[in-house]
């Protein structure tokens, strides 16, 4: 039994799993939970990448995970290394070459033996250098005294002189004799795992430092200038590179030898500087590789290192969401347990706070049954609440203090959305009651975790020439597809001979990065018709979905932080998709505050959100008929 597979340890009541929050777990707080010693053990859900990487540590295999940040990539490649023969471990000495000052030689031994080797050049170098003493001191009290008898003190001293300053150096130079470990892995319980992500070439590859002494006996000796790079430091152990894709080209390039030959010589990185003229003999880099990122690491990874990794090894993708049944439940009481050990001052957490915890891993699912597995992110949460906790001397981390820190750890983008909104109450850009015509509250997401009302207006004008569709505002660029998808309906529909008329699309005050424009769709369409026909539009309601050009309703992302933030505009009504409906999960608060409505098709969207009785009915019928028979039964009145 491995990872996912080992169970909790801890009583469990499987009368009641089902419903219970903690999956049936008999603890009052999380300090009753066992937490595995193995690492691999403590890894929740990611079976798939959690079995490649057993396997891949058996037949020593390179490793490719994509998926989102914080979902255990560098925890399995820990992990694995851990699962890797500690016996095949290997010191690694770089020697003085007596031939060529400028070639140092490399050597391996197994581990532990490079300590004991520099210990005995050591005590070798220390003898020599007392007979040398000795021998010094000798030869200086001959010269003296020969100088004595001679009568000249002066011209004795000088000859002692050069006679002390031709021992230092000589000595310097058995000094620099001994050999350079550059890897010692004499303490190393496991397979080492190096994690490069980041690194530049010196780092990486290993380096020669620059010496400003060059010559006249100042000189660092070129062997102990070597310093290994992490591929060197991860022989026979695992080397974990995250955003693979930002190492630079020709980093790649040299990486994939590494990994080609399995050893490669260090050489000084810096062109100008002295360790350049260094080259090392090859050095051992015996490593599995463990390259991580995200879909789009895969694109600009150097397609060679990539397909070299994907002939010799596997690919394996990272889940985001893991089924919410009473075993994983379990499994996230542990993983609190779990943090809290490996922060070492939180106290533990009481029943309810994890309940409250489990609550947040649903939300942040953003998906029916399931939990979230960006559990960097949960871990966050975790210590924070544990902080709170902690700085009030408590002995147990209670819900409330969960709940306390919920409200702290607000993202930048939702502390941001925030202030957006209660700047925009403050100059009224959110109209949250009466009606107007041509302006349509919409909703958009801002980063990943918020949600922000962003109002569409639509104004119809005669046109000079052909008539056109205008957006403006920052969005142009991005909503000019869902503008032609809009146009097409409306084209279709409309009385208004649409083709001697401009249509302005304003999204108001846009100034926000990250706001995606085809889950505006719907909003622009409804702000457009509302415009043209001189319908108005109820501002109690906001909207969100995307439109395909038979005036179908498609699902948008964000549907939950959208509609909180709809509620905490003060809006009373929320259009989405109906498909989307199974990933709403607002909080207990806002669900009183709120009404959410799925739509099918836009004639339902234009049933709720138009006001004004006879306009608004001639209009959806007429919708309805350009858009088939069948969507009478979906609207259903
Ligand atoms: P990634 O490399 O995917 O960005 P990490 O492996 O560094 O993420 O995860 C960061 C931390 O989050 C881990 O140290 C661990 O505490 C927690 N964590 C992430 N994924 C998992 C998981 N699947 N199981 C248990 N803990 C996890």
């Amino acid at each position: 039994r491995l990872g996912s597979d080992v169970e909790v340890d801890a009583e469990i009541d499987e009368e009641v799993a089902d419903d219970d929050l903690l999956g049936g777990l008999q603890i009052e707080s999380t300090d009753e939970i066992e937490v595995p010693e193995r690492l691999v053990d403590q890894v929740i859900g990611q079976d798939e990448a959690r079995d490649i990487v057993k396997k891949a540590a058996k037949q020593r295999r390179h490793v490719m995970m994509i998926g989102s940040p914080g979902t255990g990539k560098s925890m399995l490649a820990k992990a694995m290394s851990q699962l890797l023969p500690k016996e095949d471990l290997q010191d690694i000495l770089v020697y003085h070459n007596p031939d060529d000052g400028n070639a140092p030689k490399v050597r391996t031994v197994p581990a532990g033996k490079g300590d004991q080797i520099i210990e005995a050049h050591k005590e070798d170098a220390r003898k020599r250098n007392q007979m040398r003493q000795f021998l010094m001191y000798i030869i200086v009290a001959v010269v003296l005294g020969y100088a004595l008898i001679q009568g000249s003190l002066l011209l004795g001293i000088l000859a002692a002189g050069v006679v002390f300053l031709a021992f230092r150096y000589s000595s310097r130079s058995t000094d620099s004799m001994i050999p350079n470990l550059v890897v010692n892995n004499s303490d190393q319980q496991t397979a080492p795992f190096e994690d490069a992500t980041g690194a530049h070439a010196g780092a990486l590859l290993g380096d020669v430092r620059h010496d400003p002494f060059q010559s006249g006996g100042m000189e660092t000796p070129s062997h102990d200038r070597v310093e290994p790079g992490a591929i060197h430091k991860a022989n026979k152990g695992v080397l974990f590179v995250d955003e693979i894709n930002t190492l630079d080209i020709r980093s790649q390039q040299k990486l994939m030898t590494a990994i080609q030959e399995g050893k490669f010589s260090i050489t000084g990185q810096s062109e100008r500087s002295s360790g350049a003229m260094v080259q090392t003999e090859p050095v051992p880099c015996d490593f599995i590789m463990v390259a991580a990122g995200n879909l789009d690491a895969m694109e600009n990874m150097h397609p060679a290192l990539r397909s070299r990794i994907k002939g010799y090894g596997y690919e394996v993708y990272m889940d985001d969401t893991i089924e919410d049944t009473p075993e994983t439940r379990r499994k996230y009481a542990r993983f609190i347990a779990q943090e809290v050990e490996k922060d070492g001052r939180l106290p533990h957490f009481t029943r309810s706070a994890v309940e409250e915890i489990i609550l947040e891993a649903r939300r942040r699912a953003g998906r029916k049954e399931h939990l979230t597995l960006k559990l960097r992110d949960l871990g966050g949460l975790v210590r924070v609440s544990g902080d709170i906790a902690r700085a009030e001397d408590r002995e147990h981390t209670t819900r409330e203090d969960v709940l306390r820190a919920k409200r702290r750890s607000r993202s930048i983008e939702q502390q941001l959305a925030d202030d957006y909104i209660e700047r925009r109450k403050d100059y009224e850009l959110t109209v949250s009651e009466g009606d107007v015509v041509g302006r349509v509250n919409g909703l958009a997401v801002m980063g990943e975790d918020s949600g922000i009302v962003l109002p569409v207006m639509a104004e119809v004008a005669p046109s000079q020439g052909p008539g056109q569709v205008i957006a403006t505002g920052k969005l142009q660029e991005m909503a000019e597809e869902a503008v032609q998808n809009v146009s097409a309906i409306i084209k279709k529909f409309s009385d208004e001979d649409i083709s001697e008329k401009d249509i302005h699309i304003q999204f108001v005050q846009a100034g926000q990065q990250g706001v995606d424009g085809d889950s505006a769709s719907i909003t622009v369409a409804t702000a457009v018709i509302s415009a043209l026909e001189e319908v108005p539009v109820d501002q109690s309601l906001a909207m969100t979905g995307s439109l395909s050009v038979r005036g179908d309703v498609l699902p948008v992302g964000g549907v939950t932080h959208k509609i909180e933030a709809a509620a905490k505009a003060g809006l009373d009504t929320v259009i989405i998709p109906a498909a989307n409906l199974q990933d709403v999960m607002i909080e207990d608060e806002y669900e009183e505050m709120i009404e959410v409505i799925p739509v099918n098709h836009i004639s339902e969207v234009l049933e709720i959100a138009l006001t004004g009785e006879t306009e608004k009915d001639s209009l959806v019928d007429r919708l309805k008929n350009i858009t088939g028979k069948a969507l009478e039964q979906k609207v259903g009145r």
